[in-house]
């Protein structure tokens, strides 16, 4: 009986929003459009013509929300379940992975510096001719700013480059690439197996690099112990390079994959990662 209750309430938690219009989305901008007009025709400026441009800002302000309150609802939901739930998940319905990334898009706006365009630079500092898989890729922003060859992996793929799969279960062939790249896209429960996948994919030597929200590796906010993280990921078979939590908002870990492989066959003790709630603006 506790159980059904409990179920039912993860079921409403986990509960698909509402499918918004098109109109509903903020791309647009009414009060933009309003503005113009009254430019060509200032007799239009009447009082009525003033309430309803506030009207509308203040429609636009609605829309905005709604906007975000998906954004966070499926951002919550991403962090909250496997890969394997997620992919289903935006598989009926795809435009839920719009909604998310106009949303992630947003939220990335308000960061002074993006996790993505310091790899852009470590990997153009390295050399193009690297093979680089970037696991969780978005909008494939990495692939569009190196010459590199780049697999770029998420759960959907509006664009043909993209491979859309669960990353736990990629199509790369073992030891292919020369960088595996996971830039704030360890959000499964099962993250674990991401990285995994990530390591047969490697060529021995290859570098592994993660940039995560700090706030996930803050032990004094509920946050995973980073070194016991790095502990994991060295146990799996990697060494580590570098971290670097210079940054305000997110951190750097570079590994790289060891030479030879040596399987101790002891489970390895993955720190549990707290889902990243952005706050509402
Ligand atoms: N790396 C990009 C996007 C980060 S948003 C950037 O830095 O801009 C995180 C991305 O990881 C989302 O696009 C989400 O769909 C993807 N993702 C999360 N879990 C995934 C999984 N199991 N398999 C593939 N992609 C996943």
């Amino acid at each position: 009986m506790k159980e059904e209750q409990s179920r039912k309430r993860r079921r409403g938690k986990n509960k698909k929003p509402q499918k918004t219009q098109p109109s509903l989305l903020p791309k647009h901008s009414t009060k933009l459009h309003k503005k113009t007009h009254q430019q060509k025709n200032p007799a239009h400026q009447s009082s009525s013509s003033s309430s309803s441009l506030k009207s509308s800002s203040f429609l636009d302000k609605m829309k905005a929300r709604l906007a975000g309150g998906h954004f966070r609802m499926i951002n919550e939901k991403l962090y909250t379940c496997t890969g394997k739930e997620a992919l289903d998940y935006f598989k009926e319905d795809p435009e839920l992975f719009d909604m998310y990334h106009t949303g992630y898009q947003e939220q990335m706006s308000h960061w002074p510096e993006l996790p993505v365009n310091i790899i852009i630079k470590w990997l153009k500092e390295l050399s193009s001719s690297l093979i680089v898989a970037d696991f969780g890729c978005g909008d494939a922003r990495l692939a569009k700013n190196v010459k590199n060859k780049v697999f770029s992996i998420d759960l959907v793929s509006n664009d043909p480059s993209v491979i859309s799969c669960d990353m736990a279960n990629t199509p790369l062939r073992p030891s292919s690439v020369d960088v595996a790249v996971f830039c704030l896209s360890l959000m499964g429960t099962n993250y674990a197996s991401y990285l995994k996948e990530a390591c047969r994919v490697l060529k021995p030597s290859g570098w592994l690099l993660i940039a995560e929200v700090k706030s996930r590796f803050d032990p004094n906010n509920g946050g995973a112990d980073p070194n016991m993280f790095s502990k994991a990921v060295c146990e799996m078979g990697f060494t580590s390079a570098l971290k670097d939590f210079s940054n305000k908002m997110f951190v750097l870990l570079y590994f790289k994959k060891k030479e030879n492989q040596s399987s101790h066959g002891r489970e390895i003790e993955w720190p549990e990662l707290k889902p990243c709630i952005y706050k509402r603006r």
